[in-house]
Parts: C-alpha cells; sequence; structure tokens
C-alpha cells in the first residue's frame, strides 16, 4: 500500500510553517514535489511534459501526450475531502507538533471549520500516523519515500538522513481504505 509522507521537522514554528504551506497554491505544489520528485511523469504513458489545469480549486497535471488528468492529491486522504489543502496540511502540523495531543474540540476552534470536520480531520490524520507506524518498515509502494516536507537542506534521504526527524506524520494514500464522505 502506497504511503505518501508528509513530514515537519519537529520543533518547527508555526509562523515557519505558516510561510512555507500557508496558502493552497505551497500545500499544492508540496503535493505535486512529493508525488512526482524527479518531475512530473505521466502515470498512463510516462510522458515527461504536462501542464497544470485548474479544476475545482485545486490543481491537475494533463498529459502533454494523452491528456491524461492526474492529480497530487489522487489516493490520499484529502483528495475527496473539500476542506482546502491548507487546513489539511495544518492538522497534520497541529496534530504532529502536540506533545500531549490535541483534541477535536482544539482543532475545531485552531482550524476555524465545523466540529465534524475537525473531528473526521483529526480520526483521519491519526489514523494514518498510527497505520504507518504499525506498519514498520514500511512496506509495498513507497512513494516520495525520500521527499520531506519542511527538510530543509537536502540529505541523505530516509530515516537516517542527519537534517530530519524519523517520522513525524504521515498521509496515507489507498484506493479505499481511507476515503471521506462527501459531506466532508
Ligand atoms: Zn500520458
Amino acid at each position: 500500500m502506497p504511503i505518501n509522507r508528509v513530514q515537519f521537522q519537529r520543533g518547527m514554528s508555526l509562523s515557519e510553517f505558516m510561510r512555507e504551506y500557508g496558502s493552497e497554491e505551497q500545500c499544492m505544489a508540496a503535493l505535486e514535489r512529493l508525488r512526482w520528485p524527479q518531475g512530473f511523469r505521466c502515470p498512463k504513458c510516462a510522458e515527461s511534459r504536462g501542464y497544470r489545469v485548474p479544476r475545482g480549486g485545486r490543481v491537475l497535471l494533463q498529459c502533454a501526450a494523452c491528456r491524461h488528468q492526474a492529480s497530487p492529491t489522487a489516493g490520499t486522504m484529502m483528495d475527496s475531502s473539500k476542506l482546502p489543502l491548507s487546513t489539511w496540511f495544518l492538522a497534520i502540523y497541529l496534530i504532529s507538533q502536540a506533545k500531549t495531543g490535541v483534541s477535536a474540540l482544539a482543532l475545531m476552534r485552531q482550524l476555524g471549520v465545523s466540529y465534524r470536520s475537525a473531528w473526521l480531520l483529526h480520526h483521519k490524520v491519526m489514523q494514518a500516523m498510527a497505520e504507518a507506524d504499525a506498519r514498520q518498515p514500511l512496506s509495498g509502494d513507497i512513494l516520495l519515500d525520500d521527499a520531506y516536507l519542511g527538510g530543509g537542506k537536502p540529505g541523505k534521504p530516509g530515516r537516517g538522513s542527519p537534517n530530519k526527524v524519523p517520522f513525524v506524520a504521515a498521509v496515507e494514500l489507498t484506493d479505499n481504505s481511507i476515503s471521506c464522505s462527501n459531506d466532508y
């Protein structure tokens, strides 16, 4: 089962985080880099030329050869969610940085979302983190394992990287086990 890791340095300040991932465009660009660290490659025909097309507030990459449209969020728990990516990123940040845990109620207040959205965000992120933790060593199709958010200086990829904390948060990529309901 593929995993798309979104990792933040522990101790990254909130203002630092907001500077890097505060906007929808920044979050989308980060997911794009995670999915295609070597640059876009069409999942259907392996073409490397593509262009971005806006779709419902997000961005798809359309293959210049076969016109297949690939989404940087495909397979992630963010994919079927109507919440902004920046809200997801901030939720992951808040949950992964908190030493004693964050309640859904606290998330609701900090993110400015409904309690239902906060509860679901909390549930999905905690579930993804727990599942990724339980699967160590990570097996299967691991996507973008050496691309980290907030990694700073380039270093050795993976857990042993001196510039990275071992594991902070994971975003699950899955076919069916983690999908958000439509009114989410
Ligand atoms: Zn193609």
